[in-house]
């Protein structure tokens, strides 16, 4: 296999050189570089399905907090109204959580803090209906605004 200077684009006088010949270069031995390419390809997609899923599953709570405060609405339950809105705000904020997912290789940090708002959003709208929601989205929010790049 012929190699080429990472610097320059020269080509190296041997598969083994230490150093380009034309402009000094340090020449990266094939495992360094290997192990550093595999580390780029694999991070994240433990935050990417912890916040996914986690709005969706947030999602379908806000659908069914709406469902519920139409019901109760139907039988004329005081506060009907408030359940509907609620569950509203949690669809909003499960969005925010997907999109924060979506965005979490790209943008982690910001992606991060839409997943936390997400979880502690949902989490005051809907409460209960919301707390699966709010671990996944909440563990995957921190790691991925403590995530090392
Ligand atoms: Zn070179």
């Amino acid at each position: 296999m012929v190699k080429y200077c990472p610097n320059c684009g020269s080509q190296l006088n041997l598969e083994s050189a230490q150093f380009c010949n034309n402009c000094g270069t340090k020449i990266i031995p094939a495992e360094y570089n290997r192990e550093k390419i595999e580390s780029a390809g694999k991070p994240l997609t433990v935050e990417f399905i912890l916040g996914l899923i986690g709005g969706i599953i947030g999602f379908f709570a806000g659908i069914a907090a709406i469902l519920f405060g139409s019901l109760a609405a139907a039988f004329s339950v005081n506060n009907a109204s408030n359940v509907i809105g609620l569950g509203f705000g949690a669809v909003i904020f499960s969005i925010i959580g997907i999109v924060g997912a979506a965005f979490v290789k790209s943008k982690t940090k910001i992606a991060g803090y839409l997943m936390i708002i997400s979880a502690i959003g949902g989490l005051i709208c809907i409460s209960a209906f919301y707390i699966l929601s709010f671990i996944l989205l909440i563990i995957g929010g921190i790691m991925a605004v403590r995530y090392k790049e």
